[in-house]
């Protein structure tokens, strides 16, 4: 794995954080229920100089959301924004796909405050 790569994995972890709290504003919502849909961050952590640098959307409702959460090496990302040196597709929707981390690639990723891993 290459520089490029490590910090492309951490800043998923990154976004992973900052989608953490919109689900959490989301869920606190009033009208909300598990198949109303938000926007989340794309996960896929690309980076160009130093800056978090992907800002699409990635329209989940709060149950994929959640199911993609159970495991913490999983991400949502944006069709296309899949790096397969760093994760392997698992599922794929018309919104969005859903990775999987390589073993080279979850020790980046291993400080995730919940989820359990896959193994
Ligand atoms: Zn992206």
């Amino acid at each position: 794995m290459d520089q490029r790569q490590e910090r492309q994995a951490r800043n998923e972890a990154l976004v992973r954080q900052v989608n953490e709290k919109i689900e959490q504003v989301d869920q606190a919502s009033s009208f909300a229920d598990d198949e109303m849909a938000f926007e989340f961050h794309c996960e896929c952590g690309r980076a160009d100089d130093d800056e978090i640098g992907c800002d699409e959307r990635v329209v989940m409702t709060l149950r994929e959301y959640e199911e993609i959460r159970a495991q913490d090496d999983r991400f949502a990302v944006v069709p296309g924004h899949e790096d397969a040196a760093l994760e392997d597709v698992v599922r794929r929707s018309d919104r969005f796909l859903v990775v999987d981390k390589k073993p080279v690639a979850e020790p980046l990723v291993a400080d995730d405050p919940r989820g359990a891993a896959s193994g």
